[in-house]
């Protein structure tokens, strides 16, 4: 049995495809610039003897159904999927599923229909996801397709939490409220946390730091998302490469009256031309690292307020939390900056949290590992994250259960 996850954004489509008894990851890849005048299908593949194979070829890519037809043909060509009845399921990334959807769903005419209603609420990724459903709902009718929400971990977040301070009709007629994103790498990298600690999921409390180009914070306990940092869209929160995060709102008044922005404008200047990039000029993490090593003032007061960022919603959610068992770092910059993870837990020792500065540094680790010290009341774990295996096995889980059957 097989399971394909599909992240189906504007103008790309990217894929993996799992062996579900042992969800090895046979396959993956991408079609890229759909629409375009030529595109690029990319793949790689497990062959019979176990080696990694690669293939990358340019095609025009005119739609969203030409590229999951690609995907297929890579996929069947290369020998990984022998007819698409291996197929189980289908699980498709989906970035907002408003109040709707609190848990993965299989997709029928009413589901679909819901997710369209959702699009003004995430303009730029539910239209594209959508087209992903539909196609593979056409091309392959008997194979369930199922959506997996990224908003949906975060629904078991108390009012108190996602409410905010505005009018109330701005809530009931509208919708306004903190969503959060992310929930499949938050509730993926909890599961792993709890396995490590060796206590059932329901038994931990934790805050989860997915740190990558977005990043969220999510307190979780026992086992449930109970704050988060990104709001009704993902602006909100952590410094990113580059989006704003927090700021006072009151900013945007004084942009729009004194620099005379218009919301197009602000939109842009906010989501594409703040964080990390607005601070020092560049978004990537590891170039920042290099610029500030060599002296970059620019570079330093970045990784600066993005480590004091990271360092307030740790406080706060251990406040909110009460008892902690681990914080977990993950992402490309979770996973991979040492600095701004010692940054971060620096001086929290009267939080329970001690890093160990040598297995935090020490660069030759990867994978999932502990960087606290033995005495720390309060875990510090590094785990990688991987949304897609998540959404494959949610997506397995979502079929079968649909089909009454139980794995
Ligand atoms: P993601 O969105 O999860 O792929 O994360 C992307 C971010 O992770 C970028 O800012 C990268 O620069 C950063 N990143 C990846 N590898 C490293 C590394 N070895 N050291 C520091 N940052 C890294």
């Amino acid at each position: 049995m097989k399971v394909l996850v599909v992240n189906s954004g504007s103008s790309s489509i990217k894929y993996q495809l799992f062996r579900s008894q042992d969800w090895v990851a046979l396959a993956s890849g991408s079609v890229a610039r759909i629409g375009e005048a030529e595109g690029e299908i990319r793949g790689e593949w497990l062959d019979w003897k176990g080696e990694r194979q690669t293939s990358r070829a340019p095609a025009p890519i005119p739609t969203h159904q030409e590229g999951i037809d690609h995907i297929i043909a890579v996929l069947r060509e290369s020998g990984v999927l022998g007819d698409v009845s291996e197929l189980t399921a289908i699980g498709h990334r989906v970035v907002h599923g408003g109040e709707h959807f609190k848990r993965p769903t299989l997709v029928d005419d009413a589901v679909a229909k819901a997710i369209e209603e959702v699009i003004p609420l995430a303009p730029l990724h539910n239209p594209a996801n959508l087209a992903g459903i539909e196609v593979t709902r056409r091309l392959f009718p008997r194979v369930p397709s199922v959506a997996v929400f990224d908003t949906a971990f975060h629904q078991t977040m108390p009012r108190t939490a996602y409410r905010y301070a505005i009018p109330e009709f701005l809530y009931t007629e509208h919708r306004i409220r903190r969503y959060g994103f992310h929930g499949t790498s938050h509730h993926y990298v909890a599961k792993r946390a709890a396995v490590l600690l060796g206590k059932p999921l329901a038994a931990c409390n934790l805050v989860t730091l997915h740190l990558g180009n977005g990043a969220s914070a999510t307190a979780i306990r026992e086992g449930r998302s109970v704050d988060t940092s990104m709001g009704l869209t993902p602006l909100e929160g952590l410094v990113m490469g580059t989006r704003c995060g927090d700021i006072d709102p009151a900013i945007h008044f004084y942009l729009s009256k004194n620099l005379g922005l218009d919301t197009a404008a602000l939109e842009d200047l906010l989501n594409r031309q703040s964080g990390l990039l607005g601070i020092c000029g560049v978004n990537d993490m590891r170039e920042i690292d290099r610029l500030a090593e060599a002296g970059d003032d620019r570079a330093e007061l970045a990784i600066g307020i993005s480590a004091h960022r990271i360092k307030k919603y740790i406080g706060a959610y251990c406040a909110e939390l009460g008892r902690v068992d681990a914080i977990v770092f993950t992402g490309g910059i979770g996973e991979n900056a040492a600095e701004i993870r010692c940054r971060a837990c620096e001086g929290l020792e009267n939080l329970g949290i001690r890093m160990d500065d040598s297995a935090n540094f020490a660069i030759e680790e990867r994978g999932e590992r502990c960087i606290s010290t033995p005495e720390s009341a309060v875990r510090v774990l590094v785990i990688p994250t991987n949304e897609e295996l998540e959404i494959a096995q949610q997506a397995l889980a979502a079929a079968s259960e649909a089909a009454g059957e139980s794995h």
